[in-house]
C-alpha cells in the first residue's frame, strides 16, 4: 500500500447519534427483471437492521419499486442527466428516476469519469438535480494508485468535492459521499480499514474547510471490493457510516451478510 496514507491521520469523531450505517448496492450495467426477482425472494422482506438501498439500471426501477416498497430495502438509479428536460437525447432526468419513488441516485462513480470523461462540473450539475428531484446523491470520489503513490489523495478529492460544494450553496449535508478508491473497486482487493480512516479523516477536512457546517453530519461511505468476510473491519471504524458494494450486492446472501455486519458494527 502506498505510503502517502501515513500522512493522511486526523482526529477521528464521535459516531453520529442518530446514523444507522448505509449500505448501497450498484448493480452497475448487470441484472434483469428475472435477477431482481430473485433477489427480492431471497431478501424475504426481512428486517435489515440498517438503512439499505439497491441502485439499479434503469430499465429495472419499475421492477424495483414493485418488488422493494414496502420493505427495508430502497432503490435507486446510478447516473442521471446534469439537465432538467429537452434535447438530450438518450438521457434520464432524475424527476424520471423521482417518478420510480427511488431515494437515491449514485453519481460521479469512477465507472463514469473514466470511461465516459464525466467532469467534476457535471457531477456538480447532477447532484443539483437529484437534489431537485427530491431525492439523495451518493457522489463517489477517490483516487488513482498514481496519484495516491504521488501524495495527490487530498488533492484530487478536493477538487472532485468543492465544485459539488459550490453548487449546493456549501451544504453536503443533504449529499452521501462515497469515498472509492479507483485501485480497490473490481479488484478482490478492500482497501485496508485505517487508509480508509484516515482518507475519510482528510475528506472531513475538506468539507470542514468548505462547507458551511463541519463534516459530522455528512454521511461517509467507504466502496471497493467489499466483500461479506471484509465488511466489518471497515465498518468497524468510526468514520466509515455505510458501504457501497458493487459485485457481491449481485447475490442475495451476500448483500444480506454485510447490511447484518452493517448493523452489528
Ligand atoms: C463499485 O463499483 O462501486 C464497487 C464498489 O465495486 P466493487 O465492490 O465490485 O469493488
Amino acid at each position: 500500500m502506498s505510503s502517502a496514507a501515513a500522512g493522511l491521520a486526523s482526529a477521528a469523531p464521535a459516531r453520529h447519534a442518530a446514523n444507522r450505517r448505509l449500505v448501497v448496492g450498484n448493480w452497475k450495467m448487470n441484472g434483469s427483471r428475472g435477477a431482481l426477482a430473485d433477489f427480492a425472494r431471497a431478501l424475504g422482506g426481512e428486517p435489515l437492521g440498517c438503512d439499505a438501498a439497491l441502485c439499479v439500471p434503469f430499465t429495472l426501477l419499475g421492477a424495483a419499486q414493485s418488488a422493494f416498497f414496502g420493505t427495508d430495502l430502497r432503490w435507486g438509479a446510478q447516473d442521471c442527466s446534469d439537465e432538467h428536460a429537452g434535447p438530450f437525447t438518450g438521457d434520464v432526468s432524475a424527476a424520471m428516476i423521482g417518478e420510480f419513488r427511488a431515494s437515491y441516485v449514485i453519481l460521479g462513480h469512477a465507472d463514469r469519469r473514466r470511461l465516459r470523461g464525466e467532469t467534476d462540473a457535471q457531477v456538480a450539475a447532477k447532484v443539483k438535480q437529484v437534489l431537485g428531484a427530491g431525492m439523495t446523491p451518493i457522489v463517489c470520489i477517490g483516487e488513482s494508485s498514481d496519484e495516491r503513490d504521488a501524495n495527490q489523495t487530498k488533492a484530487v478529492l478536493r477538487r472532485q468535492l468543492v465544485p459539488v460544494m459550490r453548487a449546493i450553496g456549501h451544504d453536503l449535508r443533504p449529499v452521501v459521499v462515497a469515498y472509492e478508491p479507483l485501485w480497490a473497486i473490481g479488484s478482490g482487493e478492500m482497501a485496508a480499514p485505517g487508509l480508509v480512516e484516515d482518507t475519510l479523516g482528510v475528506v472531513a477536512e475538506i468539507i470542514d474547510f468548505n462547507a458551511k457546517h463541519n463534516a459530522h453530519g455528512v454521511r461517509m461511505l467507504y466502496g471497493g471490493s467489499i466483500c461479506p468476510r471484509s465488511a466489518s473491519a471497515v465498518l468497524a471504524r468510526s468514520r466509515v457510516n455505510g458501504a457501497l458494494i458493487g459485485g457481491a450486492s449481485l447475490r442475495a446472501d451476500d448483500f444480506l451478510s454485510i447490511c447484518r455486519s452493517a448493523a452489528t458494527s
